[in-house]
């Protein structure tokens, strides 16, 4: 074949002496998976393709039986599909305008929906009057149903990597984030505060007389403390602070982290805390007793160099807490 610049189809098909219909039977003939229908203008089947009959094997054995059959017949458990096939090949011929259309025809023997994509053209005679339709229509139902597959699988993996996550950064006994999760989010708040100067406070908080609850009551008793000041501070941050992120800092210590919070605030949120273990007796056993606490509390300040400037000055007040006689607030 000579190397022509053609513009039109038909150009180069007279130019290079091409054979149309030999063309079209290798297209349509040679196909393997789409399904290729020629209807008339009553939507009747005049012509279908080998593949056809893959997907209608009802007509395998007496294949001629298809011809005249409009989607009425090969639907009958799919009359919307049949109606809306047949009203989309009348608009095709009364407009010359070629559709495009995701078609869903029933159920299969999976109890999967068909789902199709079809393509309809017009079809004209030599006198350029529109005689019928061109249909292709490709079978969509794998391709989805691995889609879907894909996507439960990969909904899967994100809740099992978000359950891992969880529970790597979470203390198994208060419920609490534990101190990996203290480092990375002390890093990125520090970073933050460097980079955009957002503030954010601390709050240290340490069970007073820990040991002698241990020792009269047991260890048991000791870890139901535990657990219970998990519940607390866990319950503060569901109903009053959103934002507050509690942690067990490790034995009977527990830093809140308050991201985006300056001094004032944080003070305020070290009262509420106090009052709830205050204004609350907490009985497990033979233990009877409010949960007295020592807290610290500090916001991040340019001169700070780094994390642990902050987190020392914490500490620092905490330790004043108990200095000045325990269960009480040092700013
Ligand atoms: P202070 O009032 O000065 O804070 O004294 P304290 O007795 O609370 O503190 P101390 O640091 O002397 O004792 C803390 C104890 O907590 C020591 C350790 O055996 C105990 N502990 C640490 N982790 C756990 C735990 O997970 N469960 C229990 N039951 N005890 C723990
Ligand atoms: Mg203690």
């Amino acid at each position: 074949m000579k190397v022509v610049t053609c513009m039109k189809l038909r150009e180069l098909f007279d130019v290079c002496g091409i054979d149309p219909m030999i063309m079209m039977e290798t297209i349509v003939e040679e196909e393997t998976s789409s399904v290729i229908l020629f209807k008339n203008k009553k939507s009747e089947i005049v012509y279908v393709n080998q593949p056809f009959f893959h997907k209608h094997q009802e007509f395998q054995d007496n294949p001629s039986s298809i011809y005249g059959k409009t989607d009425f017949d090969l639907f009958p458990h799919a009359l919307s599909h049949a109606k809306q096939a047949f009203a989309d090949e009348q608009q095709v011929m009364k407009t010359g305008k070629a559709i495009n259309v995701i078609e869903s025809e029933g159920t299969d023997q999976f109890g999967r929906t068909i789902i199709a994509h079809t393509k309809k053209y017009p079809v004209y005679n030599h006198c350029h009057e529109v005689i019928g339709t061109f249909i292709i229509t490709e079978d969509m139902t794998n391709d989805i149903a691995t889609l879907r597959e894909n996507q439960e699988k990969n909904d899967l993996l994100t809740k099992l990597n978000y359950q891992l996550t969880k529970e790597n950064t979470t203390d198994s006994l208060s419920g609490l984030y534990n101190r990996r999760f203290i480092r990375s989010e002390l890093d990125y708040l520090y970073q933050s505060f460097q980079d955009e100067e957002t503030p954010f406070s601390v709050i240290l908080l340490d069970i007073d007389n820990f040991k002698r609850i241990n020792d009269e009551f047991g260890h048991a008793v000791g870890d139901e403390v535990i657990s219970y000041v998990g519940t607390v501070l866990l319950n503060i941050k569901r109903q009053l602070y959103p934002t507050m992120e509690p942690c067990r800092y490790g034995g009977d210590e527990f830093l809140v982290i308050l991201p985006t919070y300056q001094r004032e605030g944080a003070r305020a949120i070290a009262k509420s805390i106090k009052d709830a273990f205050d204004q609350h007796i907490f009985s497990y056993e033979q233990f009877h007793e409010t949960i007295g606490m020592s807290i610290g509390v500090a916001s991040m300040r340019k001169e700070d160099k780094n994390v642990h400037a902050l987190l020392e000055r914490c500490d620092h007040r905490l330790y004043l807490a108990k200095k000045n006689g325990k269960n009480q607030i040092s700013y």
